[in-house]
């Protein structure tokens, strides 16, 4: 009888002490880490923390597949792909990011479909974020602007009109894989295209590919970003981004 009450009375205490620490607004608040103070850009500057990969002057952070120097122009504080030359791509190599950039198809507009204004954002050198004109431009819409190319249409259609500027937002998970090879974390990726959610954080399927399907195949935990040249006169400027 003695023992049972005891054990009563425990109990009791216990629940007592519970509900009580349930009622401290403190005991829910959470002291550790404190995130590091990072400075925001005004408008689409680059807050303090970016990595700037072009401000407009030069393309020292770029250069060809090969290692040559990067061929684009320069003029006006864009970069305008010089077609021909082929894609350039960062020296830097980068997992997870986030990226800002701003891009123009040309405004005299030439081609149509997949021939207006194409390039490409190249996540880890084989991710492909689309860049076309697609303002009253019907294509596949797994290749449109915004697309991850033949893979995910985008949720909406927020171009531009070719020959303004245009912004991407996108933040890129890069794909995990075991000692084996295999892919145990698909890359993501979450694109806003000038201020509107287009990709919410949708599942890479693996490299981009033209014909057939994508597949993955094990890489480095940091691979550069590469621009596309598809021949056709795409600007870019206003290039940064954060290492997450
Ligand atoms: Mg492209």
């Amino acid at each position: 009888m003695k023992k049972k009450s005891i054990l009563l009375t425990a109990i009791l205490f216990l629940f007592t002490m519970t509900m009580e620490a349930q009622s401290i607004p403190e005991v829910t608040e959470v002291h550790e880490p404190v995130p590091p103070v990072v400075t925001p850009g005004a408008g689409t500057a680059p807050p303090s923390d970016a990595i700037i990969l072009f401000d407009g002057t030069s393309l020292t952070e770029w250069e060809k597949p090969n290692g040559e120097s990067a061929p684009w122009k320069i003029e006006n504080g864009a970069v305008t792909v010089e077609p021909g030359t082929g894609d350039i791509r960062t020296k830097q190599g980068f997992g997870d990011i986030q990226l800002h950039l701003e891009w123009r198809a040309p405004e005299v507009v030439k081609g149509d479909g997949q021939g207006r204004g194409n390039s490409g954002v190249f996540f880890m050198n084989r991710y492909e974020v689309q860049v076309l004109d697609s303002y009253d431009n019907p294509t596949y819409p797994n290749g449109q602007a915004a697309s991850v190319y033949k893979q995910a249409i985008p949720l909406v259609n927020a171009c531009r009109k070719p020959g303004e500027w245009q912004t991407y937002d996108i933040i890129f998970t890069a794909p995990r894989f075991n000692q084996q090879g295999r892919v145990t974390h698909p890359a993501r990726v979450t694109v806003i295209h000038n201020g509107v959610l287009v990709q919410n954080n949708v599942e890479i399927w693996g490299s981009t590919q033209y014909i057939g399907l994508p597949t993955y195949t094990k890489h480095e935990d940091k691979l550069p970003i590469r621009l596309q040249d598809h021949g056709d006169l795409v600007s870019f400027r206003n290039i940064w981004v954060r290492e997450l």
